[in-house]
């Protein structure tokens, strides 16, 4: 298959004030892009496989071609953790809900503990990556990862991702990373969070 690029499911300036326009409009249009085109270039040599999808290609990651393994470890993981994460966003302010909200206060104490363990990943991960919270082995886990690398490749379900990279938050909050972490938590759509989450438990 080719791989394309989602469209977003809302407009540009949709999450302002806390993502701004011009962000996403690199983000999604450049960045997100990029990611898809080179996928598309590499697997151009490999035939074979060119009818799996992108997780299909990460949750395997050990049986792609050495040559081009980390071409689809970093654009393959950069086209899935963005399709992702453009769902995870929500121009309305939500409460989390649901499942999802009452396994969060189970596993992690209170929703406010979750969120400070989440924005603890996600200020702690040097560099470029991504802050998550997944399912693993039934149970939900914080974890953060290097570059594009996604969860996928480790048998973990992404529920929630935040994108570190500066690219993300570079242009309206400069080196102030936690301060995009913050603003992330009014713009999270809880609501698909759940389905994510109701889906991958069964
Ligand atoms: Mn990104």
């Amino acid at each position: 298959m080719t791989h394309t690029l989602p469209e977003l499911p809302y407009k540009l300036d949709a999450l302002e004030p806390y993502i701004d326009a011009k962000t996403m409009e690199i983000h999604h249009g450049k960045h997100h892009a990029g990611y898809v085109a080179k996928l598309n270039a590499v697997l151009e040599k490999h035939s074979e496989l060119r009818n799996k999808d992108v997780d299909e290609l990460l949750m395997d990651i050990d049986s792609i071609p050495e040559d081009v393994r980390n071409v689809v470890i970093n654009n393959g993981g950069g086209h899935s953790n963005h399709s992702k994460f453009w769902l995870w966003l929500s121009p309305k302010k939500q409460s989390p809900e649901g499942k999802i909200k009452k396994s969060i206060e189970k596993n992690f104490g209170s929703f406010d503990k979750f969120k400070e363990q989440f924005s603890n990943a996600a200020a702690a991960r040097f560099g470029s990556g991504w802050a998550w919270l997944v399912l693993h082995g039934g149970k939900l886990e914080i974890i953060s990862t290097p570059n594009q690398d996604s969860p996928v490749m480790d048998g973990k379900i992404p529920i929630l991702g935040l994108d570190v990279w500066e690219h993300a938050y570079y242009l309206k909050y400069q080196n102030k990373r936690p301060e995009y972490v913050e603003a992330f938590f009014n713009i999270i759509n809880w609501k698909k969070v759940n389905e994510i989450y109701e889906k991958a438990e069964n």
